[in-house]
């Protein structure tokens, strides 16, 4: 939609369309084409978590306003959750806050962290409210560009040394990334938090994709760093973990300054929210390790099978080391605009994908990568990839 079509709409917002995600959502079914695009489960998550939402229900547990900072018993989970696999400790009563969705994390922590005109330093591609919270922030996004090295997008740390100014107020780091499937290095995170810790910088992480690490990649918490537990917003989400996208169920991890500067934004923007479903998660924090390892194993194996599939297809694919997504290059297909090219996907071979374009300032760098989501039943992947076989013939 152009900016004539929404003439209501302020300045700060101008830029944004609607989400590629719900774009190409209505265009699967519109075509009802397999939607590899918007990155949610075609399957819900543990039988015993939908039941324990299901109990909280019935008990009249959540169904009144839950506490703003969110119900006891979830604050709890994640602080545990935090120690038992990170070694973080955090004060379940000061320390925690749950929001609806990562989303809302995002968006209270930067319209909170942030003065008109401090600049954010994120990593590009970048998950699209970013750019449009750093905007109703007042922000300026300064990006810095994660390129293709030897089979995987790959951080530049002096692109990202020089891209901190006096006006630098936070760094927006997200791994495992969306939407190209990396994940940081130990190497790559420590010189993050001595570029934080130097230049005295807050750091918003979303690490909503820490349960989803594939092969010899580890997800380390940017706040387990030196200097990093006191200046640092670390984002969690329900949603990718436990494949109930639908709960809007995310918190907030941070020592009791930052979180109650969070606390003091996102208090007006829902208040509070899905009141059952946290007593839900808080549940679902708590399954055995068993529960993560075979949801990890299961992601892996499908990972596989449509990076296999894609490149039989001819598309180049990129390494995935975390995330539930493939990056892909269409230039050997012949291809250079990727816009053009998902648009015209459903009808080509029955199947949506995302152009990274949209999540580029420097669209022309995106122009040639295509994201597919891999969180589907393998037989749907199978399809997916028997279809995308047909483009090149
Ligand atoms: N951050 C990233 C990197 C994401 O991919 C998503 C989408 N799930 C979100 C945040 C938003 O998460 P939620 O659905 O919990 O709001
Ligand atoms: N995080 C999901 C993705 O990257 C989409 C979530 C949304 O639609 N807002 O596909």
């Amino acid at each position: 939609m152009t900016s004539s079509e929404r003439p209501f709409l302020n300045r700060r917002l101008a830029e944004f369309g609607t989400t590629i995600f719900a774009e190409m959502s209505a265009l699967a079914v519109q075509t009802g084409s397999i939607n590899l695009g918007q990155g949610f489960p075609d399957t819900d998550g543990p039988e015993e978590v939908r039941e324990a939402a299901v109990r909280a229900l019935r008990d009249g547990r959540g169904n009144q306003y839950p506490p703003g900072p969110g119900v006891p018993e979830l604050r709890a989970a994640v602080a545990a959750h935090q120690e038992r696999r990170y070694g973080l400790l955090f004060d379940p009563d000061t320390e925690v806050l749950v929001t609806a969705g990562a989303t809302e994390a995002i968006a209270a922590s930067l319209l909170a962290l942030l003065e008109p005109g401090d600049e954010v330093v994120a990593l590009e591609p970048y998950y699209d409210s970013y750019a449009a919270c750093i905007a109703m922030a007042g922000g300026t996004r300064v990006p810095v560009t994660l390129r293709p090295h030897e089979g995987s997008f790959r951080l530049d740390l002096d692109e990202l040394r020089a891209a901190v100014t006096d006006r630098t107020r936070l760094l927006l780091i997200n791994t495992p990334h969306n939407p190209t499937g990396t994940v940081l290095t130990r190497e790559e995170l420590t010189a993050v938090a001595e570029l934080a810790v130097e230049r005295d910088l807050l750091v918003v992480t979303d690490e909503v994709y820490e349960h989803l690490v594939f092969d010899e990649a580890e997800h380390i918490p940017l706040a387990t760093f030196t200097g990093m537990r006191e200046r640092t917003v670390t984002i969690g989400s329900a949603g990718k973990t436990f494949s109930f996208t639908g709960w809007k169920v995310g918190w907030i991890t941070a020592p009791p300054a930052l979180v109650s500067a969070v606390r003091s934004a996102k208090q007006f923007l829902t208040y509070v929210s899905s009141g059952p479903f946290q007593y839900a998660v808080a549940e679902a924090l708590a399954l055995p390790e068993a529960y993560f390892t075979a949801f990890r194993e299961d992601m892996l194996a499908k990972r596989n099978l449509l990076s296999a599939g894609l490149a039989d297809a001819g598309f180049e694919v990129f390494r995935t080391a975390g995330t539930y997504f493939i990056t892909t290059d269409i230039r050997p297909l012949g291809e250079s605009d990727g816009f053009a090219f998902c648009r015209a996907l459903p009808r080509r071979a029955g199947v949506v994908a995302i152009p990274n374009a949209v999540f580029y300032d420097h669209r022309e760098e995106g122009a040639p990568f295509v994201r597919f989501a891999f969180c589907k039943q393998t037989p749907v992947l199978e399809e997916a990839a028997a279809r995308l076989k047909t483009l090149g013939a």
